[in-house]
């Protein structure tokens, strides 16, 4: 078979940098690596999308906070920021951190982490689970 050279009737220029043709070819190189990605990964998230917007904390899990009794005067709620009533249950996320159940119930069924330090709960929610763990393996 005769090579591109022989039948355009041109000749290599030798040394001075780049063919035409070769810059073609790298350009059909790069489009179809461009296709070839974008179908690879299509259906994947861009960076953007990633953030997911935290779900609920799971439901099971706000029932069953653990309650701890405040006995250190002054402790205040960092929800409504008033303090607890000497001796009053408050609840207490796995991270220690207490609330007044009435703040803390409303505040987990609109995300799952804490209000104080962003210590996640697990959710209801399989896809954000999902996110979560693939977030931690990267
Ligand atoms: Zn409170
Ligand atoms: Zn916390």
């Amino acid at each position: 078979m005769a090579s591109y050279f022989d039948e355009h009737n041109c000749q290599p220029t030798g040394n001075n940098g780049p063919e035409p043709e070769t810059l073609l070819n790298w350009a059909r190189v790069i489009m179809a690596n461009v296709r070839e990605f974008a179908e690879r990964y299509e259906g994947i998230p861009f960076p953007w999308e990633l953030e997911m917007k935290a779900p609920p904390a799971s439901k099971k899990i706000v029932e069953n906070l653990e309650k701890v009794k405040i006995e250190t005067i002054g402790t205040k709620c960092p929800v409504c920021l008033l303090p607890f009533e000497s001796g009053e249950n408050a609840s207490m996320l796995p991270c220690q951190h207490r609330f007044h159940g009435n703040c803390i119930q409303p505040w987990l069924s609109q995300t799952n982490s804490c209000p104080v330090c962003r210590y996640e709960l697990p959710t209801d929610d399989e896809k954000y689970e999902e996110y979560k763990k693939d977030k931690v393996c990267t």
